[in-house]
């Protein structure tokens, strides 16, 4: 039986905050599940309110930068600057700053991988890609997701709706219709640092 294997997701959302967190929060409150938020600094500041009802309701929030550049095309000083930012305005709202960091556009190289790490970051991609970002129909986010499961995934997901992704109504309506049928087949939620525990077991599914 499925019961026997555990499978994980652990759904992550990036370019947020935006007007569509709030609908993505009521979303994950209402089947009690975590997820991971990899926030650009820029919008944080003008959603204060939003970071802290991810943090409150035990969301991981995660590092995107601070304009949401990409990061290969820096200088050291530069790509310290997009994350010190971002963690230092996160942290005048929750106290914490993240460890986590989400490349934009998934662009990284060795140079910039080894930077990170120097910063006390944790790089963390994906490997299952909603394409939420430029798919306009919720069935289709739907079929790129539940086509391509593991027993452990990583979902790529956007809430923000700057930075190329336009409205994420599509993001929001095919939501439900995921969450419904992962739960329907036994997979247990977690966040990305419980994602990373993995390789250690996880004790807790909820
Ligand atoms: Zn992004």
């Amino acid at each position: 039986m499925d019961r026997a294997l555990p499978k994980y997701v652990a759904l992550t959302f990036d370019d947020g905050p935006s007007a569509y967190t709030a609908y993505i929060l009521d979303i994950l409150k209402r089947y009690n599940i975590p997820a991971t938020f990899f926030v650009v600094g820029s919008e944080v500041k003008k959603f204060l309110n939003l970071i802290r009802r991810i943090d409150t309701e035990k969301h991981v929030i995660g590092n995107h930068t601070w304009n949401h550049p990409d990061i290969t095309t820096l200088s050291q000083n530069e790509l310290w600057e997009e994350i010190n930012s971002t963690n230092i305005q996160i942290r005048k709202i929750i106290v914490h700053s993240p460890n986590l960091f989400r490349p934009p556009y998934s662009s990284i190289n060795d140079k910039t991988a080894a930077d990170i790490g120097k910063f006390g970051m944790t790089s963390v991609l994906w490997n299952i890609d909603s394409q939420d970002w430029h798919e306009k129909s919720p069935f289709a986010i739907h079929q790129h997701i539940i086509k391509n499961l593991k027993n452990n995934n990583l979902i790529i997901m956007h809430d923000g709706d700057q930075y190329g992704s336009g409205p994420r109504d599509q993001t929001v309506t095919s939501l439900i219709k995921i969450i419904k049928y992962l739960i329907k087949n036994n997979y247990c939620f977690i966040t990305v640092p419980e994602f990373h525990q993995l390789a250690y077991k996880i004790e807790k599914c909820s």
